[in-house]
């Protein structure tokens, strides 16, 4: 294992020990729910916006190291970002995630800072909707008016 995988797999541990934003907002703008029943993680995101800035960011709820881990890591992500910057970077951390691993393009990964520590699960297509879960719920908060489920087994999405 190369120095590089592991800092990215104690990076994956802390979030999931510490998540950063792990919290309830009250009175929040926009309100999801994103569930992923194929392994059974299910979190609350809360965003409050100031126009089309992602002033605030928190998020709640249970499931895998994986799916925790990263929720936390998409909340430090976007958090004072626009809404434009944020469905930015959701669009380059699915494409890292969902990315061909005989292809092997580890270009994208570094550009995407502590976020590309989970560029591994490319590699556990099981895993997929545990990574990228709280990144469709945000993509769905932003995108609904207030309140919205996503669930991934609502479309085709990963
Ligand atoms: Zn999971």
């Amino acid at each position: 294992m190369s120095g590089l995988n592991e800092l990215y797999q104690e990076l994956i541990l802390d979030h999931n020990k510490n998540p950063r934003n792990f919290k309830k907002i009250e009175n929040a703008d926009k309100l999801v729910e994103g569930y992923n029943p194929l392994c059974g993680d299910h979190y609350t995101i809360y965003l409050n916006m100031d126009g089309d800035l992602i002033k605030d960011i928190g998020f709640q709820g249970a499931g895998c190291a994986i799916s925790k881990a990263s929720a936390s890591m998409m909340t430090t992500a976007v958090k004072g970002v626009t809404k434009k910057e944020a469905e930015e970077l959701f669009t380059k951390f699915h494409a890292l995630v969902t990315r061909d691993v005989h292809d092997n393009n580890e270009a994208n990964i570094e550009e995407l800072g502590c976020l590309g520590a989970l560029a591994g699960v490319a590699e556990f297509p099981a895993r997929i909707k545990c990574a990228s879960l709280a990144w469709h719920a945000l993509h769905g908060a932003l995108n609904s008016e207030d309140k919205a489920v996503v669930s991934t087994e609502d479309s085709k999405m990963d």
